[in-house]
């Protein structure tokens, strides 16, 4: 399966959305998981759910953005497999949606620390464990990284994500000499929980409605939002050597949804 069985692999926000299917799909291909999000039941489930299919993961609980406790969770990736050459630094919020005026300065760095600086600690922690062998790097960034959205009020995420790209590309220029290549993907609408309690209410949606029409379907592909299976089907192959020459590319995954 293109050099994935027996390889060790590193997955943010593994417990719901694209992380969990990513990390499904992965173990699926025999790679042996390591499931990283906040502490809840719910990467305990997906632990499960792999071991049902005969896969191997462990569970480490911490916040992405904390130094001191990712270096803690990779300790203990090594310290049960000894080696890491897949990472998926997956784990994002869309953070608080306020208009700029409105936004708060805490809250700005909640959503650029979830989303960007533990883009940066995801990948820096693991280069000492992947330069002797080499490996796959897969950022989730989004399409808008590169647009904007259609509503106000995504502010500090467009901008995550945005950092996203910029950093995966010059991680892709830094770590070619390792033999380490880094993608970065860039969905649209997944049907995933990531929009659950970011826009409470009619009232607040009024707020950040940009007054434009936006087209009916949002996805010209196939009208409606993708499904996590299909960004796994992405990650796993930029994790195989099926993706051996493509390193520094951003790879949309949207129905042409960008394209509207
Ligand atoms: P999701 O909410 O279903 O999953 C995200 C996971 O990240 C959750 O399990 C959450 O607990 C975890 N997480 C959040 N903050 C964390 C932290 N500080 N430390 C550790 N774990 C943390 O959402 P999803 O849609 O699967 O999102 C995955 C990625 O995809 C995000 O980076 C998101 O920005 C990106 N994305 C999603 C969409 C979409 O429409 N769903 C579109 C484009 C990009």
């Amino acid at each position: 399966n293109h050099g994935l069985t027996g390889k060790v692999a590193i997955v943010t926000g593994a417990s719901s959305g694209i992380g969990r299917s990513s990390a499904l799909k992965l173990a699926k291909e025999g790679v042996k998981v390591a499931l990283v999000d906040l502490k809840d039941e719910n990467a305990e489930k997906v632990k499960q759910e792999i071991e049902q299919i005969g896969g191997e993961a462990i569970v480490t609980d911490t916040d992405v953005s904390d130094m001191k406790r990712m270096e803690a969770s990779f300790n203990e990736i090594i310290e049960k497999w000894g080696r890491l050459d897949i990472v998926f630094a997956n784990a994002g919020i869309n953070g608080k949606v306020e208009p700029i005026e409105d936004l708060s300065a805490d809250d700005w760095d909640q959503t650029l620390n979830t989303n960007l600086k533990s883009t940066f600690l995801t990948v820096k922690l693991a280069i000492p464990y992947m330069k002797a062998q080499g490996g796959s790097v897969i950022i989730t960034s989004s399409i808008n990284g590169t647009r904007t959205f259609k509503s106000f009020g995504m502010s500090a995420y467009s901008t995550s994500k945005a950092g996203q790209v910029a950093f995966g590309k010059m991680a892709a220029l830094e770590l070619a000499r390792y033999k380490i290549r880094v993608n970065i993907i860039c969905p649209g609408a997944i049907e995933t929980n990531i929009g659950e309690n970011t826009f409470p209410n009619e009232e607040e949606l009024k707020k950040i409605k940009i007054p434009i029409e936006y087209p009916e379907g949002s996805q010209p592909l196939e009208h409606h939002a993708g499904k996590p299976d299909q960004v796994a089907d992405l990650v796993s192959f930029l994790a195989s050597d099926l993706s051996s020459h493509i390193t520094g590319s951003q790879i949309f995954i949207d129905g042409a949804e960008s394209l509207l």
